[in-house]
């Protein structure tokens, strides 16, 4: 399978992470194409239990490449923080490559998300405030810098004494912060640092990828948050501001459009949110804190607890005419294993008329959602390790997911650890 995205089926947090972790035992390449530190692909393997921000997930595999893309923002601060974590626990960072043309996120991007969403009020947009939107906004912009810069300090240094300034005066003028304690000369310094220690790991990736594809190389794209939190087809204003979306694969790695062989759509269960948006099958009650607490449903970067809700059929079929899948990964079916009935959303009604479409996200808050109830299981599932061994009801339900989204699931997981992962 020469080149294949891994993407979110729903809002994020299907646990893309686990099976990146998984593939790249057989990878070549691992490239994350979007998104920053923001990300918190959880891992758990034989070297421990990790929530990589930046970091692509292949990074336990010593035969794996891998690639932070050109897609991305990278927050110094986090990026340091992150390998010194592997490094300590004998985790080698040696083949970790950085585009030169990824976006560098600095000090000031995070402190003017947070004065953004605190002037949102109520309308708040649920950001987990590591500055990428400011990231993202500053790259379209033209006042960004990119990670080759790095590497002509003088230059680089010139560079982020005026995008420091550009952001100072907004922080200032627009939000009123008291800038009188900030000492940029020492940020400065510590980015000098950075930049003498990273330098060897930033390159032009787009050639090893190029060379990777020409030689039918194994290559994972390890997408990021998932398919309803799109910059451009998610529910905007909730949204990332980068598009997870296999399209985004082909700009933010730098992969011909053609040469992506397959696309692996992770898909939870059930259906979870972190931060604000219309999630139309949430479950605020007891159902919802239960399997929160079974699933243990707590962000892996911002710790916030996440929404619960039932499988929601009409935002996959949604995120199947997106992405295309050939193929699946359905994960968490072990959560459901105490729930004598499940439910899943078949359909949505607006205004008391059925719809088939992805409605705007105000609309979106405002859709009933139509429920069919399925039996449960009842039955423990973690322990099983082929797809005949499961009970029968929970076969039927990976059927109807498949049924759904128009692919096969290949994998189907049943616990967080790499083992508890079965080909179906
Ligand atoms: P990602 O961002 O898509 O990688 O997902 P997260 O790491 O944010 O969240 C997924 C969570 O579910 C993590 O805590 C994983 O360890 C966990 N996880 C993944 N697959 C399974 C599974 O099949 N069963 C259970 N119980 N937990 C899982």
């Amino acid at each position: 399978m020469p080149v294949r995205a891994v993407v979110g089926a729903q809002w994020g947090d299907e646990g893309k992470g686990k099976v990146v972790d998984l593939l790249a035992q057989q990878a070549d390449y691992v490239v994350r194409y979007q998104g920053g530190a923001n990300a918190g692909h959880t891992v758990v393997n034989e070297h421990g239990k990790f929530a990589l921000h930046l970091v692509p997930c292949g990074i336990f595999n010593p035969q794996t490449i891998n690639i932070i893309g050109t897609g991305t923002v990278v927050d110094l601060d986090e990026l340091v923080k992150e390998l010194d974590m592997l490094q300590s626990k004998g985790i080698s960072t040696d083949r970790l490559y950085i585009s030169d043309r990824a976006h560098l996120s600095v000090p000031s991007y995070p402190r003017l998300e947070r004065m953004a969403e605190d002037s949102r009020g109520e309308r708040k947009q649920g950001s987990t405030l590591r500055g990428i939107s400011p990231a993202y906004a500053a790259k379209a912009l033209r006042l960004g810098i990119q990670m080759g810069e790095l590497k002509n300090w003088a230059r680089c240094e010139t560079q982020l004494r005026e995008l420091f300034a550009s952001c100072d005066e907004l922080l200032v003028k627009l939000y009123g912060v008291d800038l009188s304690t900030q000492d940029t000369d020492l940020i400065l310094e510590r980015y000098r640092a950075y930049a003498e220690r990273l330098s060897s790991y930033i390159g032009d990736t787009l050639s090893l990828l190029a060379e990777a594809v020409r030689q039918d190389s194994d290559v994972l794209l390890e997408g990021q948050l998932g398919t309803m939190r799109d910059l451009d087809w998610g529910i905007y204003p909730y949204v990332t501001s980068s598009n997870p979306l296999p399209g985004g694969a082909c700009a933010g790695a730098g992969i011909p459009p053609h040469r992506i062989s397959s696309v692996l759509g992770v898909v939870k269960a059930f259906s979870t949110c972190v931060g604000a948006g219309p999630f139309p099958t949430e479950q605020d009650n007891d159902i919802g804190r239960n399997l929160r607490e079974v699933g243990r449903e707590y962000g892996a970067t911002t710790g916030r607890p996440r929404r619960i809700g039932w499988l929601d059929a009409p935002a996959l079929r949604f995120a199947a005419k997106l992405n295309g899948f050939t193929e699946l990964a359905v994960t968490k079916l072990d959560t459901l294993d105490g729930l004598p009935t499940i439910k899943v959303c078949v359909g949505y009604k607006l205004d008391g008329c059925s719809i088939d479409y992805m409605p705007l996200a105000a609309d979106l808050y405002r859709v009933e959602p139509v429920y069919e109830e399925l039996p449960g299981w009842m039955q423990n599932t973690s322990l099983v390790r082929s797809f005949p061994k499961l009970p029968q009801a929970a076969q039927d339900y990976v059927r109807l997911i498949e049924g759904i989204l128009g692919a096969p699931a290949t994998l189907i997981s049943v616990g967080p650890e790499r083992e508890a992962t079965f080909r179906k």
